[in-house]
């Protein structure tokens, strides 16, 4: 979900924005007010998540997965191999795509221990000092895992597919070579995706890359190279004046661990619900929890549809249930799940 204020502003303003008469869509990309709304957002971007000055900030298009092909061609020739973690489907899809334009190596994945997941700690010795840069997804929305212990990867620059947690905590830029989201999680529409690149990664284009993925390209147009996705930017900037409001990242952060704890709280209390992931790697943005057998499964959906807690149903290849708790979840979103998790833990015991 969005910002209900933020989607409430963009109605109002749907049809006259800023008094112009006309819809910002309607607007051209080059007009001063848009170059003025699309520096305000990027400038609060940047506020928000304290990104240093040595580091370009790009809205590119083709969501999470369009950022899969564009890194390894942005950085085929700082080397023809790269190294990843292997923890989900997202970090796998990275890897695939990856694999077309260099050799992958995978260097860590999940360890389970004592029947939960687990990920090893990332130091310099595991990583291949001649690759390209290194690879992980610091949240994978299907199992539920989050990485917040960042991998060390020596001199070898760190790469984060930070799609699906960017601005739900905060985070040390200064850590990561290229930090990449596609917007739909915690910025506003799909199709978007903001990219952080620092400014000394920018010469490392293999020849035959797509101009509009191009980094220094992109960058030496303010991303305006061809023509940007205008809607989803102006929602994702009205997402950042929201998000500053509400007291910027580590305000948002405390509202998210508070959310995650309390349902994660009613999982492990409830002795019905079963997360199979470690402490230290539980994802605050999706929560993941099988029922005691799967035919409860289809009861339980049906059920929480009719309280009017709906999308809960967990990714295919896991199975399960999946309550994704982004930032616009509001905590009483959380407190209407659990109470419908409680009650119906009760009634099938
Ligand atoms: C949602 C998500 C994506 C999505 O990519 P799209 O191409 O925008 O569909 C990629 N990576 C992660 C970690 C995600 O959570």
């Amino acid at each position: 979900m969005l910002p209900t204020a933020v989607m409430e502003k963009a109605q109002a303003e749907f049809l006259d924005w800023q008094s112009l008469g006309r819809s910002v869509m309607e607007i051209s990309h080059r007009s001063k007010e848009y170059i003025a709304l699309a520096e305000t957002a990027e400038q609060d971007l940047r506020e928000l998540l304290c990104v240093p000055a040595n580091y370009k900030v790009l809205f590119a298009q083709g969501g999470g997965r369009g950022q899969f092909s564009a890194v390894p061609m942005n950085l085929r020739e700082r080397g023809d191999s790269a190294d990843f973690l292997l923890t989900g489907s997202w970090s796998e899809g990275a890897i695939k795509e990856a694999g077309k334009f260099l050799k992958t190596n995978v260097v860590a994945g999940v360890v389970i221990q004592d029947g939960l997941s687990t990920v090893p700690h990332i130091t310099p010795s595991q990583i291949d000092q001649k690759s390209a840069y290194v690879h992980y997804c610091s949240n994978e929305t299907v199992d539920g895992i989050e990485i917040n212990d960042i991998p060390d990867c020596g001199d070898v620059p760190l790469v984060v597919d930070m799609s699906s947690n960017i601005l739900s905590q905060p985070i040390d830029v200064s850590k990561f070579a290229v930090i990449y989201a596609g917007a739909q999680k915690n910025i506003g529409p799909s199709g978007l995706s903001v990219v952080i690149v620092r400014d000394d990664l920018l010469d490392f284009a293999m020849p035959e890359i797509p101009t509009f993925l191009h980094y220094k390209t992109m960058a030496k147009h303010d991303s305006m190279y061809n023509t940007p996705p205008t809607y989803s930017w102006y929602l994702a900037g009205l997402v950042f004046k929201w998000l500053k409001e509400q007291g910027g990242v580590e305000a948002i952060a405390k509202k998210n661990a508070e959310k995650a704890a309390l349902l994660y709280k009613c999982i492990d209390e409830s002795g019905f619900y079963l997360n199979k992931v470690h402490a230290d790697f539980r994802s605050k943005m999706n929560v993941t929890f099988h029922l005691p057998n799967t035919d409860l499964d289809a009861i339980f959906i049906a059920e929480s549809e009719q309280a009017g807690l709906t999308a809960l149903k967990g990714h295919r290849n896991v199975g399960g249930m999946r309550a994704s708790i982004y930032n616009a979840m509001p905590i009483e979103g959380v407190l209407a799940l659990t109470k419908f998790m409680r009650d119906f833990a009760r009634r099938h015991k």
